[in-house]
């Protein structure tokens, strides 16, 4: 996570993605809130054979990283042999699944909950 002081790969990782998380485009520099969500995440996880290659690695949102992905093998969702985009692409796919599903929960606790937006809260 970048805390002001970026090692060499948070810089070059950063730059190549434009300063987006890589797998929803969120723009990190864009606000504190942003900003503060900033994480690198390992594309194949290390648990499972990843390295610490810059090629292995990817600015990510903490959403995308931590709830959405975490340790999640995208050569599961990638044909065989993918290079980095290709398992940047799956990682997308997998992310989008995910908050499709969580989208669902939250619905779901809405209506539990008969929740009503309070309309002057800043942050959405
Ligand atoms: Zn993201």
């Amino acid at each position: 996570m970048a805390t002001g002081k970026w090692s060499k790969d948070q810089a070059e990782a950063g730059e190549r993605a434009n300063y987006r998380c890589e797998y929803c485009d969120l723009d990190l520099l864009s606000s504190i809130d942003n900003y503060k969500l900033w994480t690198l995440d390992h594309i194949v996880p290390k648990e499972v054979g990843g390295d610490e290659s810059l090629d292995n690695l990817a600015i990510a949102c903490r959403m995308c990283n931590v709830y959405f992905k975490w340790r999640w093998d995208p050569r599961k969702g990638a044909p065989a042999g993918a290079d980095r985009a290709g398992l940047v692409a799956a990682v997308r796919l997998h992310v989008e699944a995910q908050r499709i599903r969580m989208a669902g929960d939250l619905e779901l606790v809405r209506q539990i909950v008969e929740y009503k937006p309070n309309p002057e809260c800043p942050i959405r």
